[in-house]
């Protein structure tokens, strides 16, 4: 190999530290790299890959890496390929199965592979009524994870009744009745010819371990593995590749146990911290640095872990603490507000800041526990002009209005002449008959999923008319074929909405992390030291996307109006020490917005009032600049004019009044009473959205005022 290591080879580990360079450097298995959040982990084994390629020991068509999500597998790709090592499969361990099933099913059973079943409720529903087994949706949902915990942990129906007894079955079901439904839904699956998401897993496996030639086959296919994120391995999954791997060893796995989010699933982090055991004679290397996130961030994240109640789960080793390498960075901010809809839009006002202050929109996350909290920050942002994508871009050309614009444009690339228009604008008209339009809707939900899908489209061609020469439609339509079979979407510009659990791996300049109270941060469900455990870690992960800026938040109450009943989360409260604050409020007056900045923050800003220069904290103070207790300098009768104004403009938007202009931003208006859009501009908490959306009428409203004739 040394040999090998000369030549342009090495310079693939140009940029890797010590450690990251010794893991991209030992090429032959077993490795074993665990390290915690940001330390570099996927940059070292995209490097090994890369520089193992390039240094003629690995063929890039024998390396499968395998990384948790598609999106992680796209990047991983387009990384390798920036690396000088393109061809290497990067997939899911899915989507790695489902080829191989597909390829072998027509060899091996004979016919047309079984569709797959994207919903388990409506079979299940069906099973349960053959068996007179009463059900609601609710139970079936919960029927429904535990058949999915089953078979990822490689139990049947029959394993279920012998293997966990321990297990409390859903919706008070005894385990005979559980098994008896589980068999049941299984038979019927397969009467139909369908198969469910685990049985692609199950399926591949079962077909490696009974066929010899599909196994000769495969492990002829595959040289060389590697898994990222392996602290949430499924036993499955681990199964399939331990039938990948056929005994050889040529296996390198990456993972942190205090990120470990999975194990509601079924996943274990078991395989990654018994690795040396199965593997006695594997190199194992530790990454402690943290490139990602400045010392702030940093110090939260190791406080979070170091809070964690001693003697909870066995596999959870004591965390290491993370060692920033970057500067110093702003102070993490944590915020109280009356009620959702204010905490969406207190955050969708600072996204609003942030942009306008040059942090681009991709470069921020929101980030929530459950994906029913993403109503709230899409209508905010919504309001707010910001264009946001509330899904991981994994499944973009699967959706149903990419897959109408892709045919659309097909079809006019095969009719029309070259009129000698950009791509760009061939596209922005063929879209435009589809319902595109350039102004994005205010409404959420569909509407607005359709239309930040056909811009991502639009902004694809603006991208590569200017990458490329003499660019055409049909190219343009083969490009999107391509990446459509490849899973490689558009980046959709806008700020991402997600949950904790789909942000693993990923990283953003600014993040929100919304709705940290009791009840949604620990989940309510959570009631065991293991369940709570999890919750910290994802916590954890959450907090250790950040590169720069966090932003912690909660909610006192669900409603507008609703009473603050909501307890601060527990895991928060050691933070909220760390910046300097107190116990969190009591109680928040409707309305009030950000009522606690840490004291860095307070420092950092230094807002004062203009009227005696008091130090100002309280948000609406700060946006307006006075304090409660000094006269207001703005003109009272506009003021109020305007705010007959606004309730009427609202009520005919059907938004609520603060969503137009805050108060604050009212007695602004009434103080500068500004007339062009340049003046508007002037005041803060208006921003050119703002000015665009709402410019003109309240021009006039104020216009209306000054000359009354
Ligand atoms: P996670 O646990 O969240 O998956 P990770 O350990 O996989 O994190 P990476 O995503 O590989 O970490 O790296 C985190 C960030 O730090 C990335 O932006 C990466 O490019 C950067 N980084 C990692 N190592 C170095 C290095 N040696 N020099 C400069 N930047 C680095
Ligand atoms: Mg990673």
């Amino acid at each position: 190999m040394s040999d090998a290591l000369a030549g342009p080879a090495e310079s693939v580990l140009d940029g890797l530290d010590d450690e990251q360079r010794a893991a991209a450097s030992t090429l032959a298995g077993p490795l074993c790299i665990l390290a915690g959040a940001g330390t570099g982990k996927t940059r070292a084994i995209t490097h090994r890959i890369a520089y193992g390629v390039r240094a003629g020991v690995y063929d890039p068509h024998r390396v499968l890496a395998v990384t948790f999500t598609a999106r992680a597998a796209a990047e991983m790709r387009s990384r390798l390929t920036g690396l000088g090592a393109p061809g290497v499969q990067a997939r899911t361990f899915h989507a790695a199965a489902l080829r191989q099933l597909q390829y072998f099913w027509p060899m091996v059973v004979g016919g047309a592979l079984p569709q797959i079943l994207d919903y388990k409720v409506r079979l299940l529903a069906e099973a349960a009524k053959r068996l007179r087994i009463t059900t609601d949706r609710a139970s079936l949902r919960d029927f429904a994870s535990e058949i999915e915990w089953a078979k990822v942990s490689t139990l049947t129906p029959e394993g279920y009744l012998a293997g966990a007894e321990d297990r409390e079955t859903p919706a008070g079901a005894d385990h005979q009745s559980f098994a008896r439904l589980y068999q049941a839904y299984e038979d019927l699956k397969e009467d139909r010819h369908l198969m469910d998401f685990e049985d692609v897993l199950l399926f591949t496996a079962g077909m490696l371990e009974s066929d010899e030639r599909v196994a000769a086959q495969v492990q002829q296919q595959y040289r060389h593995f590697v898994v990222d994120e392996y602290q949430d391995v499924s036993p499955l999954q681990q199964r399939l590749l331990e039938n990948w791997l056929g005994g050889r060893e040529e296996l390198c796995v990456v993972g942190d146990a205090s990120q470990t989010i999975y194990s509601f699933t079924g996943a274990t982090p078991d395989y990654l911290l018994s690795f040396r055991r199965r593997y006695p004679g594997a190199e194992v290397v530790r990454l402690v640095r943290d490139y990602r996130s400045t010392p702030e961030v940093v110090k939260l994240a190791n406080i979070l872990l170091a809070d964690r109640r001693p003697g909870g789960q066995a596999a959870w080793p004591a965390p290491l603490q993370l060692i920033s390498q970057r500067s110093s960075g702003p102070s993490p901010e944590i915020s109280e507000h009356a009620d959702d809809e204010a905490e969406a839009a207190g955050i969708a006002q600072k996204v609003a800041e942030l942009s306008q202050t040059g942090t681009a929109l991709r470069e921020i996350a929101v980030l929530y526990r459950t994906n029913g909290q993403s109503q709230a920050f899409e209508q905010a942002l919504a309001t707010a002009g910001i264009s946001y994508q509330l899904r991981g871009s994994e499944r973009f050309f699967s959706r149903a209005e990419v897959r109408e614009a892709i045919a659309a444009l097909r079809t006019s690339s095969l009719i029309s002449e070259d009129s000698g228009d950009t791509v760009a604008a061939a596209v922005r008209g063929v879209l435009s008959s589809i319902g595109w339009s350039p102004q994005a809707p205010s409404s959420t939900g569909a509407v607005r999923e359709r239309w930040e899908s056909l811009a991502a489209l639009v902004g694809l061609a603006e991208q590569l008319d200017i990458e490329r020469d003499e660019f055409t439609l049909r190219e343009f339509v083969a490009e999107l074929e391509e990446r459509s079979a490849v899973q490689h979407a558009p980046t959709v510009e806008g700020v991402t909405l997600a949950s904790l659990h789909s942000a693993k791996g990923l990283e953003w300049e600014a993040v929100f992390l919304a709705g940290l109270c009791e009840g949604l941060m620990p989940i309510t469900f959570a009631q065991t030291q293991q369940e709570l455990d999890e919750e910290r870690r994802l916590l954890y992960v959450g907090i250790t996307r950040a590169k720069t800026q966090l932003f912690l938040s909660s909610a006192a109450a669900r409603h507008p109006g609703g009473r603050g009943r909501r307890k601060a989360s527990r895991f928060v409260i050691p933070l909220r020490k760390e910046l300097g604050l107190g116990a969190p409020a009591r109680r928040i007056a409707p309305g009030q917005g950000v009522l606690s900045l840490n004291a860095a923050a307070r420092r950092r800003k230094a807002a004062v009032c203009a009227g005696c220069g008091a130090v100002l904290t309280v948000g609406a103070q700060i946006t307006r600049r006075r304090c409660e207790d000094c006269p207001p300098r703005y003109d009272e009768q506009l003021f109020e004019h305007l705010r007959s104004w606004r309730r009427s403009y609202a009520h005919q938007l059907q938004v609520r009044a603060f969503m137009v202009f805050s108060d604050a931003t009212l007695e602004l208006l009434a103080e500068h009473k500004p007339t062009t859009d340049a003046a508007l501009l002037e005041i803060p908490g208006i921003g050119e959205r703002k000015v665009e959306q709402h410019g003109e009428p309240l021009k006039a409203a104020i216009q209306a005022h000054l000359n009354p004739e």
